[in-house]
């Protein structure tokens, strides 16, 4: 059995059928891990004892215990997420000596159906950014061309994932954070519905935006990976009672039929000669596949990276705020603390632990949340959010999922954008709409460009409607030019 390529659902019944043990599976990972991440930097910190656990797995089983659907399946875990006895930095120097004492409902989710933890993956700083550069743990590189970002800002659960330095992974996206680097990368990303996944013991960035999903190599891969992470979390009120399908069981290539709209808005030209002709390959099989290709329009998508700004670094500048140096994390040097004001304390602490992005941020989260401004910003963009959801809602009454490009363009240099975080932030120009509605998106690879950068291209349905979605990007996976590429680290 070829390991390093094998599916999910090949892993867990190879282990559980005693053909491969969970001891070997986590040796064969951790060993790529060893050999190939010096190159990449995926990993912020590694889990010593994933062989150990993988040993009392396989004991588990000799004794005949049902250990999950995913027995033994290596996962690298974003920074984001807390695990139990691991560190947990979310990519910042606040939180370098973070160990949480409690596993994130996501991952403890993920360790009843028998992952084994290989590690926790790199980040852009709590998770603001688009090319993993912001991250404390140092840049992530693209194993496609090592020269270029991998996205962001889970750059390291993409560039892990397409390296195969694992069989899955799990992202966060509040603006394109799963999307954009699956795409950068290769590989399928997928951002549920808000509500469909809990985000306790997530790390929060901007709670209303906040969604976790998995970064796999197989849309099958993705629907089994939130089927074990979804569902109602007494722990998390914005969670939905809504029962968890069986996308897996159901998916499907046939999309005879199907409604697939393509925004006005997102095709007015202005994208990269190969991402445009990704996109228009993208529709032209699916009609050949017979869906029918319509015409929608969500005209205030125009306007959803500066609401999305504004809204995000607003939620940012309050959840932020927890980390004074008090109670955990990094707290500045001081020699004589009875001798210092609080303000002394707190600015001292929060200067040196926070990196420029995220002071960036939290300073204009702090002027949107003013009085006095609070009405002209932080309130006028969530009226415009809900222009944008209304819109979007009357959009999928004319389609079933929405078609589009992931990034105007394929992975850019390292080093090219960060000085300019305007230019930054319009990598965002595609994702944000989707997280302001809090509909479900996501990222399917299915072009190359010339310089061979993979380009992925996105999927949104409707709330709740990610059967639809997931069957769009399973006919498109198995239609796609460049399955089976992978690149040359691997
Ligand atoms: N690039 C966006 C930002 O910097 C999105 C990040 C994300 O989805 N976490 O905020």
């Amino acid at each position: 059995m070829n390991l390093t390529f094998a599916s999910i659902t090949e892993i867990a019944d190879a282990v559980k059928s005693k053909k491969v043990s969970a001891k070997e599976v986590a040796e064969h990972f951790q060993n790529r891990i060893e050999s190939l991440d010096g190159r990449l930097n995926s990993f912020s910190s590694k889990n010593s004892h994933a062989v150990h656990e993988a040993e009392a797995l396989d004991a588990r089983i000799a004794r005949g215990e049902d250990v999950g659907p995913m027995a033994g399946v290596p996962f690298g875990i974003k920074e984001m997420f807390c695990t139990k006895g691991l560190p947990t930095t979310a990519g910042s120097k606040i939180l370098e000596n973070f160990v949480p004492p409690y596993d994130s409902t996501v991952v403890a989710r993920l360790k009843k159906a028998g992952i084994v933890v290989m590690g926790k993956l790199n980040q852009d700083e709590f998770a603001m950014g688009s090319s993993n550069e912001t991250s404390f743990h140092g840049v992530v590189r693209n194993p496609w061309n090592l020269d270029c970002v991998p996205g962001g800002s889970s750059g390291g659960s993409a560039a892990a994932q397409a390296a195969r330095l694992v069989v899955g992974t799990l992202g966060t996206d509040t603006g394109g954070s799963i999307r954009q680097p699956a795409s950068f990368c290769g590989i399928v990303g997928v951002k549920p519905t808000y509500g469909r996944v809990s985000r306790y013991g997530i790390i929060a960035y901007a709670s209303s935006l906040d969604q976790a999903g998995p970064m796999v190599s197989s849309v099958k891969d993705a629907a089994l990976t939130m089927e074990v992470i979804s569902g109602f979390d007494n722990h998390d009120s914005t969670t939905t009672q809504r029962s968890v399908p069986s996308w897996s069981r159901h998916l499907k290539t046939d999309v005879k039929g199907m409604k697939i709209g393509l925004m006005k808005e997102y095709m007015t030209g202005g994208l990269h000669p190969d991402v445009q002709k990704t996109v228009e390959n993208s529709i032209e099989t699916l009609k050949k596949m017979g869906a029918d290709i319509v015409e929608v329009s969500v005209p205030m998508t125009e306007v959803a990276v500066p609401v999305y700004y504004l809204v995000a670094a607003s939620e940012a500048s309050s959840n932020l705020a927890r980390y004074d140096g008090v109670k955990y994390g990094y707290r500045a040097d001081f020699k004589n603390l009875s001798a210092i004001d609080l303000e002394e304390f707190y600015s001292k602490t929060r200067g040196q632990g926070f990196g420029k992005e995220v002071k960036r941020r939290i300073m204009l989260g702090t002027y949107c949340l003013s009085s006095g401004y609070y009405d002209a910003y932080y309130n006028k963009a969530g009226q415009v959010r809900r222009l944008i959801m209304n819109q979007y809602l009357e959009a999928f009454k004319k389609c079933d999922v929405i078609l589009s490009a992931v990034t105007a363009a394929p992975a850019f240099k390292i080093g090219e954008r960060i000085s300019d975080p305007l230019t930054m932030y319009l990598n965002d120009i595609f994702t944000t709409s989707t997280n302001l509605a809090g509909l479900p998106g996501m990222s399917v690879p299915f072009g190359m460009s010339q310089e061979g950068l993979p380009i992925g291209v996105q999927l949104t349905a409707g709330h709740f409607e990610e059967q639809k979605m997931l069957d769009v990007a399973y006919a498109l996976e198995s239609a796609s030019p460049v399955k089976g590429k992978n690149p040359h680290v691997v």
